[in-house]
Formats: C-alpha cells, sequence, structure tokens
C-alpha cells in the first residue's frame, strides 16, 4: 500500500475503528518531550498522587496494599513520598486482575487484556485501560518520527512469536497497517531465498522487531544483495531483548542505516525510545521510572520499577520488572526533558531453539504455547523450558497453588501445538517442580529458556 494512504486515511480509520484517540494524543505527547525536565518530573508525581488517590477509593485490593505498606494516608509531592507506596510484584497483578473481573466491567465498561510473563517466566494477565493503550501509540508516532519515520512506512516486523489472531486475520491486519511480519523459521534455508524475495519486492522503510532476528536477517542476506533488497531503508527499531553497544554498531554497519533501541514490556508497551543522539528517553508523559534497590543487585544497579501514569483500570504503581538498570541516569545533549535511563539488564536475547530438520525458532514461540494454557485457566506460576537434546524438550512448570499438574494431559497439549513450530521429529517432556528447583543452577533469574546443547 503506499504510504501516503495509509498514513492519511487507513491508519486514522484503524484507531477510529477501535475507539482509541491516538492522533488527538499526539500535541500532548510532542509538547511534554521538550518541556524542562524539573517541570516533567514535578507533573509525573502531581498525576500519579491523582492517581492514587483514584485507586484507594476505587480499588479495594490495591486500597489493601496500601493499608499494609502503611501509605494509605499518603500524599506524593516528592521521593520521600513516592518511595512509601508499595511496590508491585506479578503475583499482585493477579489478585488487581482477579478482584477487577469479579466487580464485574460495570466501573470500567471498555479494557483489553494482555498477558504477560514471557521475559520472566511467570506469567499474567494486565487489563489495559483504552486511553492508556493511545497514548502509548501515540508516543511510538513521535518517538519515530525522531528517525524521519511515519505512520504508514513500510515495515518489515521481524517477531519470535506466532499473531495472537488467526493467520488470515493477521494477514488482513499486516496489509492495512503496511507491513511484512516473519519469524525466524522464515530466516531459515529452505524459506529464506523466498523471503528475501518477498522483502525485496515490498520495500521496507524500517525494520522492527526482536534484536537477536534483526542481526538474523542482517547476517543471512548476502553481502552483495543487501543494498538491492534493503534500498528504501531509514532506520532498523530493535526491541524486546537486550542490545550491546558493540552489537548496535555492528548492526549500523551492515545494514548501513541508524539502528534504535525500544525499551518496553507489555504491562505498560512503550517505556523508553532512543533519540538519535543517543539517549534513551522516558517516555515521561506516560511512565514514571525509578531504579531501585533491594540489595542483592550488582554495585551501581537497580530494579527497574515502572508506573503507567495513564492506565485508570488496573494499578500499574512501581511495578517490578524484573529488569535492572545503572542507578546513574545519563543526559542526553539533545535538549529533550524527558529522562534517559542507561541500558537495561537482565532481558533475554537470542534464545533459540534447534528444530530438528527447521533449523532455529525463537523460544517465545513455545513460550506462548505456555501462554495460551495460563488463559485456559491452568495454574501455572513460573516455568522454564529446556532443550537438552536436539530432539527433546523439558518444559518444567510451577503451579500456583498446592494442585498437581495433569501431566499426561499437558505432554497431550505440548506434542499436539507444539509439532506445528517445531516440526514432528521433537519430543516433549512436560514435568512439575518447585520455584527452589527452578533457581538452582539459574545462570540469571530472568531466564525462561536454557539450551544444554553443544553446537
Ligand atoms: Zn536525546
Amino acid at each position: 500500500m503506499n504510504p501516503s494512504l495509509s498514513r492519511r486515511f487507513v491508519q486514522p480509520l484503524i484507531f477510529g475503528l477501535r475507539r482509541m484517540p491516538v492522533l488527538a494524543c499526539l500535541p500532548r505527547i510532542d509538547g511534554s518531550q521538550w518541556a524542562d525536565a524539573t517541570a516533567v518530573h514535578q507533573r509525573q508525581l502531581q498525576r500519579l498522587d491523582e492517581l492514587v488517590r483514584h485507586f484507594r477509593s476505587a480499588d479495594p485490593v490495591y486500597e489493601r496494599l496500601l493499608r499494609a505498606a502503611g501509605a494509605d494516608d499518603v500524599k506524593i509531592r516528592d521521593e520521600a513520598d513516592l518511595v512509601r507506596l508499595p511496590i508491585l510484584e506479578r503475583s499482585h497483578l493477579r489478585e488487581l486482575a482477579d478482584g477487577i473481573r469479579q466487580r464485574g466491567r460495570g466501573r470500567h465498561p471498555r479494557f483489553s487484556v494482555r498477558l504477560t510473563g514471557g521475559s520472566t517466566g511467570a506469567p499474567a494477565a494486565v487489563l489495559i485501560d483504552p486511553a492508556a493503550s493511545a497514548m502509548s501509540l501515540a508516543a511510538r508516532v513521535i518517538c519515530q518520527r525522531w528517525h524521519g519515520l511515519e505512520l504508514g512506512h513500510r515495515q518489515v516486523r521481524l517477531w519470535g512469536r506466532p499473531p495472537a489472531s488467526g493467520h488470515l486475520r493477521a494477514s488482513l491486519k499486516d496489509w492495512l497497517l503496511n507491513r511484512m511480519s516473519l519469524d525466524s523459521l522464515a530466516l531459515e534455508p529452505p524459506q529464506l531465498a523466498r523471503s528475501l524475495a518477498r522483502v525485496s519486492r515490498f520495500g521496507p522503510e524500517y525494520l522492527y522487531g526482536y534484536t537477536s532476528l534483526i542481526q538474523l536477517f542482517a547476517e543471512r542476506i548476502p553481502s552483495g544483495q543487501l543494498a538491492g533488497i534493503l534500498h528504501r531503508l531509514m532506520a532498523a527499531v530493535c526491541t524486546s531483548e537486550t542490545m550491546l553497544a558493540p552489537q548496535q554498531a555492528q548492526l549500523e554497519r551492515a545494514l548501513g542505516c541508524p539502528v534504535v533501541e525500544e525499551y518496553g514490556c507489555s504491562e505498560v508497551d512503550i517505556i523508553a525510545y532512543q533519540c538519535p543522539a543517543g539517549g534513551r528517553h522516558v517516555v515521561g508523559e506516560n511512565v514514571l521510572v525509578e531504579t531501585h534497590r533491594d540489595g542483592d543487585e550488582p554495585d551501581g544497579y537497580g530494579q527497574v520499577l515502572v508506573t503507567d501514569l495513564n492506565n485508570r483500570v488496573m494499578p500499574i504503581i512501581r511495578y517490578r520488572l524484573g529488569d535492572l538498570a545503572p542507578l546513574e541516569r545519563p543526559r542526553c545533549s539533545c535538549g529533550r526533558g524527558w529522562p534517559c535511563l542507561g541500558p537495561v539488564l537482565g532481558r533475554s536475547q537470542g534464545q533459540y531453539i534447534q528444530a530438528p530438520g527447521r533449523g532455529l525458532v525463537h523460544s517465545q514461540m513455545v513460550v506462548y504455547l505456555v501462554e495460551r494454557l495460563v488463559a485456559k485457566g491452568v495454574g501455572i506460576s513460573r516455568f522454564k523450558i529446556i532443550q537438552d537434546e536436539v530432539d527433546h524438550l523439558r518444559i518444567a512448570l510451577v503451579p500456583s497453588d498446592q494442585t498437581s499438574f495433569d501431566l499426561a494431559g499437558l505432554g497431550a497439549f505440548f506434542r499436539r501445538e507444539g509439532q506445528a513450530v517445531l516440526g514432528p521429529d521433537m519430543t516433549w517432556t512436560v514435568e512439575q517442580t518447585t520455584s527452589e528447583m527452578l533457581e538452582r543452577g539459574r545462570i540469571n533469574k530472568f531466564q525462561h529458556f536454557e539450551s544444554r546443547i553443544v553446537s
């Protein structure tokens, strides 16, 4: 589709149909990025204060958490007030979501549900306010403009998991949004030549996706063909996984365009975005980010706590993401007032399963199967996927309560559904374990996939 046609008509129509006033949010986000840094922070605290007051009266679960933390009377004026608020863990999200569902939709006739937990192995549902979704989408529009990208520009999306909707619906969505989606299987030799021919015909103006998949994509294009296939490329936006500085520089050389890091999570969507001067700016109009030390963190690092300033359906306030960031906040020369965040640690990267006869498949494809079980009501609090043989995967699950899993039924589910992703030659074992067992031998507590294959 012509980018200008997509930008001017199709995308506004989609926002309208989804009843999300994204375009109306643009001036607010655009103005906020250039405000004075102190004013941005003061406004964040003021809005957080309003948010806490709102949930104190609207959400009995949050009100109880405030009371337990001795913060039921707190008024947020500065950092000292802010740190009195309870830190929310993923288990709290489950409790908050259950409470809202039990109370019914009366107060919130519209919200969307997102499943979260892929990167830390403890799935939960998050209820998203449509106003918060619109502000996140608007933030992405503004941040992409920093790099010359507009709504409707042709996007090749390199994603590690299947679309949430059916294949036909996903293809229609891609066409309407002027994008083409590729997964790791599309970059493996049996499909590679066909995929590259499709990309070449499509002529992407930017790449968006998992860092490791964009890297794999760059490596798989024969060097003589790169300029021809990507002749319109203006930028590559890497998300979901850690990107190290040397890796970013190497990708920029390989692709011949700026490579930009987007930092976000499914609970609040976009958190920070790299500007052309290299600063990772927190989207100050939407989120408040703290780096908090519990004591176990490496020197100079703190836990990332995020607050969604727009979600009035479910409180995402001082929520522990499971990532680590430097305590020292870098400054950026670009003049934007939004605060900066140093390079984040803790995100998985390049976690691929070797599927017999198929090549590399991103481990998110199997995480998605676990999330489907959670959506069906199976009480899984944590999990780990271990590839211990070329043709064998172990799925270790921790129950969310005292009950025992139906291991035979779960084994049948993974064999049946997993076959479509990893082929018929992969064998599966499902086992029940405990959190303590899962911790043992873990290289990194945020890791959900481990490969024990010697390559
Ligand atoms: Zn900047």
